[in-house]
């Protein structure tokens, strides 16, 4: 069967589940992901795998504990194969995903979504995907997913995914959390928005530490401090380890009309170009601030590509908001929380050198959400990373980010004009 036929026959099979199972996603216009829904059966473990071959011709092997159905695609720019499979534990050998063999340059796996993983193979260059399946168990072998990739030209490449990758058959990866009730609750909405996620790991600590963990932590101490206080209702993008697009996050808090967007990250720098430490407040401008805000932007807007997502049904919309003059007075009110961020944070927690910078982030594009970014320090510097796993640490640098919360919300004294208090 070709790899098309193939996934014509999976998507099928994916479309039947998906129709009745609780786990179904709606298709909505955006991010594109195909995903096959696991039907209720024992769960799916990945033990094993290999790579064989050579730069022409290379087989990808996962050993599982079970039969079960795939939808494999290919992406360009930069060049991989995308493998959508149920839900998945993986527990291959540390490091696996780091080897480089024939056409395979690296690959990464993870939970894409509720009830769907994904393996995403970085390919040298375009590759034909010749075939994708998975053989049942037999003879005391594991059931076995098998991908044979062979090298091609870019032309080949490129129309391949022209046939293929089309929105008809894809479902869109949704937040985690479903809508909150209206109810008619006047306070003031923010939305944390934990980084990364399931298949993206983003930055890494030295005993590897995970930043998409790390982030998620101190958003769920932050999110008790804010919630305990009363004053405000809060969302977050995702509570558990699950990954969500950038375009994803910014549509969330837009949907929910909220008053303030905190983005959480922590930053790492290669070990080449030195070190730093503390925390920064970066807010979205088309030019960045300096060379160390354009690479983080750069860093933390690839976090689509690392996931293996299809961007080529973005809206365009999403591009042109940098220019859209309504944004102004969301941005001097992005300006002004993280001016009072930095201001708080200064007393709970180190700062870098220069805390406040701006740069080109995709998940900051919101028009009318006041959005800022904060890493909270380095994943690769020591301190930084002793201070980002204690707990400690976490709640008194939650407690300084809701004070600042309380200062952005407390309208100002009569004569301030129009700063202070949104919503
Ligand atoms: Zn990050």
């Amino acid at each position: 069967m070709t790899a098309r036929a193939f996934q014509i026959a999976s998507t099928i099979v994916g479309t039947l589940f998906a129709a009745c199972a609780s786990l179904a996603i709606a298709a909505e216009k955006g991010v594109t992901v195909r995903a096959p829904v696991a039907p209720a059966e024992a769960s799916v473990v990945a033990t094993d795998m290999r790579i064989g071959g050579d730069d022409k011709q290379t087989r990808f092997v996962v050993d599982l504990n079970r039969k079960i159905d795939l939808v494999a695609f290919t992406l360009a720019d930069p060049y991989r194969v995308v493998v959508d499979l149920p839900q998945t534990t993986f527990t291959l050998p540390a490091k696996a995903g780091e080897q480089a063999r024939g056409l395979v340059k690296a690959f990464r796996y993870g939970l894409i979504m509720q009830g769907g993983s994904r393996i995403v193979l970085d390919t040298k260059g375009p590759v034909r995907l010749e075939k994708a399946f998975v053989l049942d168990s037999a003879e005391a072998q594991p059931a076995r997913l098998v991908l044979d990739l062979i090298a091609t030209d870019r032309t080949s490449f490129m129309r391949n995914i022209a046939l293929v990758n089309r929105p008809s058959h894809s479902t869109s990866i949704k937040p985690s959390e479903a809508p909150p009730k209206a109810d008619g609750d006047a306070r003031p909405l923010i939305v944390l928005d934990p980084g990364h996620g399931g298949i993206d790991n983003g930055t890494k600590g030295s005993g590897g530490e995970l930043e998409k963990d790390v982030v998620l932590a101190f958003a769920q101490t932050l999110r008790e401090k804010l919630e305990s206080g009363g004053k405000y209702r809060v969302a977050m993008t995702r509570s558990d380890d699950t990954f969500i697009p950038l375009a994803e996050r910014v549509r969330f808090a837009r949907s929910r009309n909220a008053g303030l967007f905190i983005s959480v990250h922590a930053d790492a720098l290669p070990r080449r170009e030195g070190q730093a430490e503390g925390a920064t407040v970066y807010t979205l401008s088309e030019n960045a601030s300096d060379a160390e805000a354009a690479r983080l932007a750069e860093a933390e807007n690839k976090a689509d590509v690392i996931a293996g997502v299809d961007l080529t049904t973005e809206p365009d919309d999403v591009a042109n908001i940098l220019v859209d003059l309504a944004q102004r007075e969301t941005k001097t009110f992005s300006m002004q929380f993280a001016r009072t961020l930095v201001g708080e944070l200064k007393a709970a927690a180190r700062l870098h050198k220069h805390p406040l910078k701006s740069a080109g982030f995709k998940v900051l594009l919101a028009p009318d959400v006041p959005s800022v970014l904060l890493e909270l320090g380095y994943m690769s510097t020591k301190d930084d990373l002793k201070q980002l796993t204690s707990a400690a640490w976490r709640a008194r640098t939650a407690q300084a980010l809701a004070q600042a919360v309380d200062s952005f919300f407390t309208p100002r004294v009569a004569g301030a004009g129009a700063g202070g208090g949104r919503n």
